[in-house]
């Protein structure tokens, strides 16, 4: 694995952009410091991976922004063996981030080539996930309940069935509204049908899409 000193240096300095831009948590922002994100894009776009900027990664797709990334990982309030079921693998930039914070997580993809690229990269780096290709509105019945979901596409609205797969006490981050725009919600299940809403700003993210592509 090609992570240099100087690879180290710039995410340092990546660490300290996301953290002046408010985030707070020191273990998110560890697991940024870890994650090689320069692995996670191809060999040319090498000196764009330490910006604080989303990337496209193929099949009209990109790697989140790391601040993005960051805030939703802050929001969702991973705990180590934390059970988390995340939707749009893409790159598996956040999935590498959720793993470093000690989750276990699953993670669905719809684009079949992006599920076969980040479950071999993944496993090549030793980062130890279960990858599914399918259509993360349905979510994963047969593996749930989670503590934690975490969609990091952009949803028309929250699907039931992702509610309905989380546990008791349990956190969903999505960011829901329309192309243009949507807010980061943050919902609590506090009890079998009562859920607790908040917003936490706006932001721009690909479309969380009904069915998968091949
Ligand atoms: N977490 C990713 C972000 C990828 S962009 C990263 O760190 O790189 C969002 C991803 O969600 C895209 O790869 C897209 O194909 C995927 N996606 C969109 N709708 C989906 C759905 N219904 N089920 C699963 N994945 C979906």
């Amino acid at each position: 694995m090609n992570d240099s000193y100087q690879h180290k240096g710039l995410r340092r300095n990546l660490v300290e952009e996301v953290r002046n831009k408010g985030i707070e948590d020191e273990r998110v922002l560890e697991a940024i410091f870890k994650v090689p994100r320069h692995l996670f894009m191809d060999t040319g776009f090498v000196k764009y991976a330490y910006k604080d900027q989303a990337f496209p990664i193929g099949c009209g797709q990109t790697i989140s922004q790391p601040y993005t990334v960051a805030f939703q990982t802050q929001l969702l309030d991973v705990r180590k063996h934390s059970k988390v079921l995340e939707v749009g693998t893409g790159s598996g930039y956040q999935t590498a981030v959720l793993c470093e914070l000690g989750a276990k997580v699953y993670t669905i993809e719809r684009q079949r080539e992006l599920y076969i690229k980040a479950q071999s990269f993944l496993q090549s780096i030793g980062y130890k996930a279960t990858f599914f290709y399918g259509d993360g509105y349905e979510g994963k019945p047969s593996y749930g309940p989670f503590d934690r979901i975490l969609v990091t596409a952009g949803a028309g609205e929250i699907p039931e069935k992702l509610k309905s797969q989380l546990k008791t006490g349990g956190v969903m981050v999505i960011p829901v509204g329309d192309s243009n725009c949507q807010v980061m919600t943050r919902i609590v299940r506090k009890g079998e049908d009562e859920f607790d809403f908040t917003e936490h700003g706006r932001f721009v993210f690909v479309p969380l899409v009904k069915g998968k592509e091949g």
